[in-house]
């Protein structure tokens, strides 16, 4: 870990927040290859949810819901974590991760106080008096967001049962033990789906969007062994069934992305509190129903983690220690570089023509400052999977090195020919 996380400072993908005021503990700010990557991570994600199903579109709902949401949706009673304190060192522990016979920082037994449950989601006022009549949250799921809107986006798009709502946004929870670098913050993004079922119909929409969302992590080259699912015992309180997908990070298995069966728990309660009538009416049967949901709920930032972790590589070339991201082409921040061997002789100036014809349709690099070696370094620790390389022979024939990021092998190709090339591996544009 202590490897990848700097790595990503040294190359801009991530790094801490507020770093100039000591940081704020746990909060990432995603530099340009990072933002490259998690946005390629979401209109992935998206593309897989909403263009390959025809029965699933797209929402995007406000952070700050009515507070009723929350009572409702039972957030303000139950999402909440056991506290504890050692009175010996001031460090402070989730009851449910340690052994609570003694502090695991300083190893003093009895240190530990009983307890406490502590409410996860933020607090904040709307307008301008601070005042508890005015208290709002941020939300700590964006799920909610869809069960407020779900009938406007199901009669405006259409829909019938069975059909689903997704949607990426930020979530905030008031983590009392964050860490393990962008895997646990306090602010962060998340990727879900809810599925709307007849009732009694969970459990096969269940097992569908298992193997949906299985299949589509090993897309990305994860190794099957690295991830295995995990079923809840002791469910949250919405649940009726849960199963995790989890990752072996360097820091151990840890929850990925969770699939949940949360029954008419939300619709229910929506409708008890807002006395609005949430039920469906089913054109097919003529009968009318709250539908049950079935939840895919994914962490854009711990799916970058994951990407990273399997994608760090190091080997020795030419005596030299590498050190490179095997990406996915499709999430790796700069898709090709285009490197000159040298500046001179007319290289640099035919290496940014060719940048120009391209760029616009793929992220594209074009690097003409320092030694080859340095420059292809650069590339691979950012997991660049192609470099085009000009050099003499370019000036004579017209054509030039091509290099891929993991073998090193090279081929030469003609340098009208690059288009074409990265269309064939990468797609007309991203
Ligand atoms: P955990 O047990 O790790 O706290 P959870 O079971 O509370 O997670 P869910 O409420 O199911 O998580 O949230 C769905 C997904 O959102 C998780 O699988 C994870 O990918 C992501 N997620 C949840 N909390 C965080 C966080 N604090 N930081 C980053 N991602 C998170």
């Amino acid at each position: 870990m202590a490897k990848l996380v700097a790595l990503c400072k040294r190359r801009g993908i991530a790094f801490p927040s507020s770093e100039i005021y000591g940081g704020i503990g746990s909060t990432y700010d995603y530099g340009p290859y990072g933002v490259e990557i998690k946005n390629s991570i979401s209109r992935l994600w998206w593309q897989e949810m909403t263009l390959s199903h025809d029965n699933i579109v797209g929402l995007d709902s406000a952070t700050i819901l009515h507070p009723k949401v929350w009572e409702a949706s039972g957030h303000l009673a139950h999402f909440t974590d056991p506290l504890l304190d050692c009175k010996n060192c001031k460090s402070r522990f989730r009851a449910d991760e340690i052994d609570v016979a003694k502090c695991p920082v300083c190893g003093m037994t009895g240190t530990l106080t009983e307890p406490r449950m502590f409410n996860l989601m933020y607090k904040a006022n709307q307008g301008p008096v601070e005042d508890v009549e005015n208290i709002v949250y941020l939300r700590p799921e964006t799920a909610q967001g869809i069960y407020l809107d779900w009938q406007i986006v199901q009669e405006t798009a259409r829909l019938k049962v069975p059909f689903g709502i997704a949607q990426i946004g930020k979530a905030f929870r008031n983590e009392i033990t964050p860490g393990n670098f962008i895997f646990r913050t306090r602010e962060f993004e998340q990727m879900e789906m809810q599925y709307f079922v007849r009732p009694g119909e969970t459990g096969p929409a269940l097992e569908y969007w298992k193997e949906q969302r299985w299949n589509w992590l090993l897309s990305f080259g994860v190794r099957p062994e690295k991830l295995r699912w995990h079923e809840h015992e002791k469910l949250a309180h919405y649940a009726r069934a849960a199963w995790d997908v989890e990752y072996e990070f360097p820091f151990g298995w840890s929850e990925l992305e969770g699939i949940h069966d949360r029954s008419d728990y939300d619709l229910s309660a929506h409708q008890r509190v807002s006395g609005k009538d949430m039920q469906y009416f089913d054109p097919t049967t003529n009968e009318r129903y709250i539908p049950h949901i079935v939840e895919t709920s994914a962490g854009l930032n711990r799916t970058m983690l994951m990407l990273l972790c399997e994608a760090y590589r190091e080997d020795v070339q030419a005596g030299e220690e590498r050190i490179y991201l095997s990406l996915d082409p499709r999430v790796a921040p700069i898709k090709a570089a285009i490197l000159p061997l040298v500046k001179k002789d007319g290289l640099a100036e035919l290496a940014e023509q060719i940048y120009l014809k391209l760029r616009g349709r793929w992220p594209l690099f074009l690097d003409i400052q320092g030694s080859i070696g340095r420059r292809y370094r650069r590339m691979d620790e950012l997991g660049t999977p192609f470099a085009f390389t000009l050099d003499y022979q370019t000036l004579e024939d017209g054509t030039v090195t091509v290099r891929w990021r993991d073998t090193l092998q090279q081929e030469r190709i003609s340098k009208d020919r690059i288009g074409e090339y990265l269309t064939e591996k990468l797609g007309e544009r991203i």
